[in-house]
Parts: C-alpha cells; structure tokens; sequence
C-alpha cells in the first residue's frame, strides 16, 4: 500500500466522491472496485452478490475477465468466495491456489494471482455478498489492509440494502436481502396474522457513512460512550425492585460489556479510518454478529444480544435519540416483532392494528403472552435470530398453532396462509352459530362453559363468545400492567365494570395471584428465592401482608353491593389459609355494614386447588368452601414436578395421563359426595380433546380462554357423554392403564364422529 496510515481514509474519501456522483449503478460499481484495486495496489478486486438462491453472482471486477461478469456463479460454501460468505469470516491466504475450497472458474482467467483477501459484506450480521483483492506475487496482507477492505464493503452493503443493486438483477434472481426466511419456534397462541413487520425497538439505521474529521468524530464516540456507562450505573445504583435478579444481572453484564476494551479499540480504529461514531458502531457490531451467528451455545448467543442491545443503545446516543416509540405510522395489519416485552407495551400498541406477535425469547406463561391471549393475537415465542433478520415494512405471517414465522414469504407460502385464515375465519363463522346454543352434549348433558379474563379489554368477548360466564377473572393483571399499585378506587371501578358487563352471568374473582413468575415492578416480593414458583406468592403473600388483601376485599365487596359476588383464593395449601382469609373478608363485611354500604346479595368463597397436598384434605376442602376451582397449569406442574414455562419440557409429560386424570377423578368424586361446585381453569379446558377428557371424567363446568368456546362446544355438540364416560372409567380402572390415554381418546373421538 502506498501510504499505509492514510490507506484506509484515502480509500473511504473516495468512495465517497463516488457515491455523490451521478452513476449509473453499474458504473459505479466498476469504478469502486477499479478505486479499491489502486488504493490497496492489488491487480485485482471483485465484487460477489449473494442472490435469493444462495448463489454469488460476479457484479464487477478490476482484474478479472470483464466478459464474466453477471455470468461467473459460485454456490454458498463453494469456493473460496463461497467459504467466505458461508462463514462471514475474511480469508487472508498467501496461496489462494493450495486452499483446499479453492474452484477455478475458468471464464474469469484468475490462475495466475497467488494471493487473495476476501471480506464478506455484511449488514445487521447478514452476509450479502463478498468482496475481494488478489496479487499475483505471494504476499500476506495486513491488518491494516484487511480493516480498508472490511469498511468499504460496509459502504457496499448500503448500497444494496438501499436498493441500488437491485436494477442489475436479472428478473427472477433477487438479491439476498429480500430472502425469504422461515423460523420454527414455539406456539404461544393459536391464530394466524399476515401483515408486515414492525420491530420493537428499532434498529437505527445508519446513513451517514464517513466522518469529516476523525478527531471530532473520536470525541463524540468517547463522549457517548461515557455517558453509556454512566445511564448504566445510575440504573445498576437505583434500589429498584426491577432492577433486581436477573434485571440485574444484565445489566452488570451491560457495564462488562460497556467498558470492554477490544470493543472500544474496535470502535475506535473503524472511526480512524474514515467512518462516523455510529458506523463504526454499527460495523463492529455486524462482524461480531457474523461471526457469533453459528455458535451453538446458548449463553454465548444470550451474550451477543446483551451486547447488540448495548449497541443500540450507544447508536440512539450518537443520534440523539430516546427509545423509539410505536412510530407515527403503524401499519393496519401490523406484527409485532421484539425480543422481549411488557405487558402494559402490547397495550400500548392499538388492538385493532395487531395482527400477531412475535416474540424472540418469553414463555408462555409470561405477562405479555397472557395478554396477547387475552387480547386474541396470534403469538410465536423463542423464536431464535428474528429480530435481526426482520426489517420494518417486511412482509411476515405468523403461525400461533405452529409456532412458525415466514418472514418476506414467497408468494405461494403467503397464498397458503391466506387459505388458512380463510378457513379459520369460515370456522369462526361456524363458532359463532353456535353461540347461542345451549352447551348440551349429543345425549343431552349441560355443561357450562365459562370463560377466563383479567383485564378490561376482555369484556366484550363474554358476549361474543357466549361464554356462561367469567370462571376466573385474574385480578392480579390489572396490578401486572399497572405502574404503580392500583389505588382502591381503581380496583374497585374495574370489578364493578366487569360486573356491570357479565349482567345476570357468573364472575369468580381470584384475589390477586402474585409472586413467583408474575412480578409487580413496583413491589419489593421475595428476592432471590430460588424456586420461586414454591415461593412466596398469591395466598401466602397477601395472608401475610393483609392489607393488600383487604384493600382488594373491600373493593369487591362495594363493586358487588346489590348483587352475588363470588371470591376464590389461589395457590391455597392448607385449609387454615381459607379460614384466615374468611376471617379477613368477614371483618371487611362487618366494616361495610357498620358504615351502611350497599353489601351483595349473596357471598360466595372457593379455593383454587393447585398445590397437590390439597388431593389429600379433599373431605376438609369440599366441606370448608362454597366450590372449588382446579388450577391444571400449577396442579400439573407441581404433581409431575415440571416448570410450566420450561420450553425443554413442554411435551415431556402429558396431562391426559392415567395418574393425572385419576387425581382429577378424585376431586370430581369429593365434589360429588359433599355437593360443593367443581370447576377447571387452566388451559386443560381450552383444547376440545382435554375438555372431552374433563367431561368424562364428571366435570360439568370448564372456563377457558374466550377464543376456546366455539371449538369447545362443537365438540360437546357431537359428544355422547354417558358412552365416554363408560370408556374412560374403562381405560382409568384398568389395572394396566397405559401412561397416556391421549391416543384412546382420539380413537374414541373419531369413532363417535366428534369433531377435535
Ligand atoms: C392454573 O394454575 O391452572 C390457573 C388457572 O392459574 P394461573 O394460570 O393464573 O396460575
Ligand atoms: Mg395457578
């Protein structure tokens, strides 16, 4: 190189001059590769295009037979050019010829340079093409050089993200970026959503490439990059309850990362050579991405997204920027795409803008699928490099039965979808037929079907559903979406709205059900308890703080005056929780009275049964409250000792298995012999062939999800209930019962013509 220092900043001031011209693309891209050869003093420099069908295409050379352009081809991971695109890593060979990937195109006469350099071209950690230098003598090139050839591909990789490139793509042969993707992750929520895509938090999109002075530009990196560190310790300092567990330690991994010296170093030599702070942001974090993208190990990658979040962070510092918010123009059939996110952020989105919702890491028992749910959106969870991939305004369909994403689908993928939202919206249409049926079974037997709720926004489904009545309104979402506590006017306006909206229908309020996973920010709970789903949470908090509890009994309490009011307490592991909570709720009446409040009509107090030390107290249980209400999520979760949100778990064992079954058998049989009211509210009832199960096994009251009752009544339609009943006492009675009965159940189904 001539002048080594200036190799690099030479280079990018001429690239700039380039770019200012008015070329057509073509030429353009002739005359950088022709300026690359000069500046690095290489006989050759060629620019490879990644299409849509994984092959690079030559678009320009200095060097190498002008007559193969458009026309030499290399498949990914063919090559040396294809290694190098495959891989996202640069090759630096002194004998390009003994590199074992090394394929001769002949059309491009290249036998005779021994040396070669190759550099990906990368954007947001995708490669879209590769760029590269040879020499004839056997030369090694240096950092220096490979650093000047790694940044011009940058200023490439804009120009065909910006869609330069594009008008040289032969018809039929589109550049890589509008590739198709699919992505296979978890179902969260069933539905489909086609729309297009709109990133949480967007990516800042870097367009001013080069700096005019260094210098200054180094200061302002410094400067950001200081303030960085200080927003990170002001947050690490507060004393704050979300800051707190696993909170926190990200953001003591932020600070590592923040003062990271080869991260810095990095940083800095990318704005020595002629790029702006944000850039070379934008560039270190796109080699690093590349490079990460195949590693395997799960808290590696957990790491790249600490720091690709820190990137972000540091590029809407360099640009002034707060956190973006939902953009003044949202999309009609927007989907949303994030890596993680609150509930009270999906509220924040219009309802009737949101098509689905799609969702790097959560579970599915986290806030914001409990939300989504409840608002009707199709959701896929973990869905693993999305976010990277996605770009605002790309086409994406999201399926919730699946859990898979097609992001910017081909158009028959995108036409099959449409089928199956077609075909939802006709079975809906079915659904919504048999809404004002009564829930009879084929032989005559009524079953209710309730629904579950917890927020406002769920109200309107309990007409639309036809649902009985509400089985489990969960009081605590109100407090999870929420900023601060609720105040007792608020929680008490909202009872009283649900009870205004239900009318003569039932509505069971659970008192709030907090701790374990669903943390209130606000609220310092149990810190750092090690299985907090065993922790300190829902009855056990509220019996030893009772002034939450009674704040919330007396809302209820003056929300229900003038009519019934039905209360149940959740995760109840002995019966003295029960008789403490009674004592609490009967002081809350005596309060109301002495003061002439308006009280209900009629008070009604259950437990849920979840915790199973209550399947042995069930004569105690039954005899103690009015009904009982089965929670199968944390029933099943705690017999089968197996985290509900664990997706490595999520299909391991079944809950239509004989011994599960056989405790639900039991707690029907006590309800039964004691006649107190028994019901299910956990997803069990949701599913047409677990309710069936529920059914035959005695329950007569199931609350689901609102979206469940349709398909849930059409199959109580079809159903012969006193022939299921035989054939499961059949199948739970035999000595030898199989683990499962899922398949039984099925056959049965199939044989009576139920529809699943
Ligand atoms: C359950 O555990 O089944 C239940 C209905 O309660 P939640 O899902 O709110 O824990
Ligand atoms: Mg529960």
């Amino acid at each position: 190189m001539r002048d080594q220092a200036a190799g690099p900043r030479v280079l990018l001031k001429r690239l700039r001059e380039l770019m200012a011209e008015a070329l057509e693309p073509q030429e353009r891209l002739d005359r950088i590769v022709r300026e690359i050869a000069q500046q690095m003093v290489a006989e050759v420099c060629s620019l490879y295009v990644l299409r849509s069908d994984s092959v690079l295409e030559l678009y320009a050379t200095e060097g190498l037979n002008p007559g193969s352009v458009h026309l030499a081809q290399l498949r990914l991971g063919q090559g040396l050019v294809g290694t190098i695109a495959a891989s996202a890593r640069a090759l630096n060979l002194t004998d390009a010829q003994q590199h074992p990937a090394f394929a001769y195109l002949p059309e491009t006469g290249e036998e005779i340079y021994n040396s070669f350099l190759g550099v990906p071209v990368l954007r947001a950690g995708r490669t879209l093409g590769v760029l590269t230098v040879q020499n004839r003598t056997m030369r090694h090139y240096r950092e220096d050089e490979i650093e000047a050839l790694e940044t011009t591909a940058m200023v490439i990789a804009e120009m065909i993200a910006t869609g330069d490139l594009a008008r040289l793509t032969r018809p039929g042969l589109e550049l890589d970026l509008s590739r198709p993707a699919s992505f296979n992750g978890l179902a969260f929520n069933d539905g489909v959503g086609l729309g297009h895509v709109v990133l949480h938090e967007p990516r800042v999109v870097v367009t001013n490439l080069f700096n005019e002075d260094s210098e200054e530009e180094l200061g302002r990196l410094t400067e950001s990059l200081d303030s960085l560190r200080l927003s990170i310790d002001d947050m690490l300092s507060r004393r704050d309850v979300a800051f707190e567990g696993e909170h926190r330690a990200v953001l003591e991994a932020y600070r590592m990362f923040a003062h990271d010296r080869g991260w810095v170093r990095r940083l800095e030599e990318a704005v020595r050579n002629g790029l702006t702070a944000e850039a070379a942001v934008e560039k270190v974090q796109s080699d690093m991405r590349a490079r990460m993208q195949h590693m395997t190990d799960p808290y590696l990658r957990e790491r790249m997204s600490d720091f690709d979040d820190l990137a972000n962070r540091l590029l809407r510092q360099l640009l002034g920027r707060g956190p973006d918010g939902l953009g003044e123009a949202l999309p009609r059939d927007a989907v949303v795409v994030a890596r993680q996110m609150g509930a009270a952020e999906l509220l924040d989105y219009p309802r009737d803008r949101v098509r689905g919702l799609v969702l790097e890491d959560g579970s599915i028992t986290s806030h914001v699928v409990i939300v989504a749910r409840a608002m009707g959106i199709p959701v896929a969870g973990q869905v693993k490099g999305v976010v990277s991939m996605a770009e605002n305004g790309d086409a994406i369909i999201v399926d919730g039965e699946e859990g898979q994403v097609h992001l910017r689908p081909q158009s028959d993928v995108e036409a099959a979808f449409a089928e199956k939202v077609r075909f939802r919206a006709r079975r809906q249409e079915l659904y919504r037929e048999l809404r004002d049926r009564p829930s009879n079974s084929k032989d005559g037997v009524h079953v209710d079907l309730l629904m579950n709720a917890g927020l406002a926004v769920d109200l309107p489904q309990l007409d639309e559903s036809g649902a009985a009545g509400i089985g489990l309104f969960r009081t605590e979402l109100q407090f999870m979406v929420a900023a601060t506590f609720p105040r007792a006017e608020a929680q008490e306006r909202l009872y009283r709205d649900v009870l205004d909206a239900a009318g003569p229908k039932p509505v069971t309020f659970r008192t709030i059900d907090i701790g374990g996973d669903k943390v209130l920010p606000y609220f310092k709970g149990a810190l750092n308890e090690e299985n907090p789903a065993l922790g300190w949470r829902a009855i056990r908090l509220t019996l030893d703080r009772p002034g939450f509890l009674r704040t919330q009994l007396r809302a209820l309490l003056k929300a229900a005056g003038g009519r019934e009011l039905r209360l149940m307490l959740p995760m109840v592991t002995e019966i003295d929780e029960i008789v403490q909570a009674r004592e609490l709720l009967d002081r809350e009446v005596r309060h109301l009275s002495r003061f002439a409040h308006h009280l209900p009509t009629k008070l009604k107090l259950g437990a849920m049964l979840e915790v199973p030390s209550l399947m042995w107290q069930l004569d105690e249980l039954m005899a103690a409250v009015d009904f009982v209400s089965v929670g199968s999520n944390d029933l099943f979760q705690f017999i089968t000792a197996t985290d509900r949100g664990s997706a490595l778990l999520s299909d391991r064992f079944d809950p239509l298995s004989a011994p599960f079954l056989r405790a639900l058998k039991q707690i029907v049989d006590a309800g039964i012999r004691h006649k107190t009211a028994v019901t299910l509210c956990g997803e069990l009832a949701g599913r047409p062939l677990s309710a069936m199960a529920l059914i035959g096994l005695g329950f007569r009251s199931i609350s689901m999800s609102p979206a469940a009752i349709g398909p849930v009544k059409a199959m109580l339609c079809e159903l012969p209930v006193a022939d299921l009943e035989a054939c499961m006492a059949d199948l739970l009675g035999h000595p030898n019962a199989r683990h499962s009965v899922r398949s039984d159940l099925q056959a049965f189904a199939a044989q009576h013509g139920v529809p699943l």
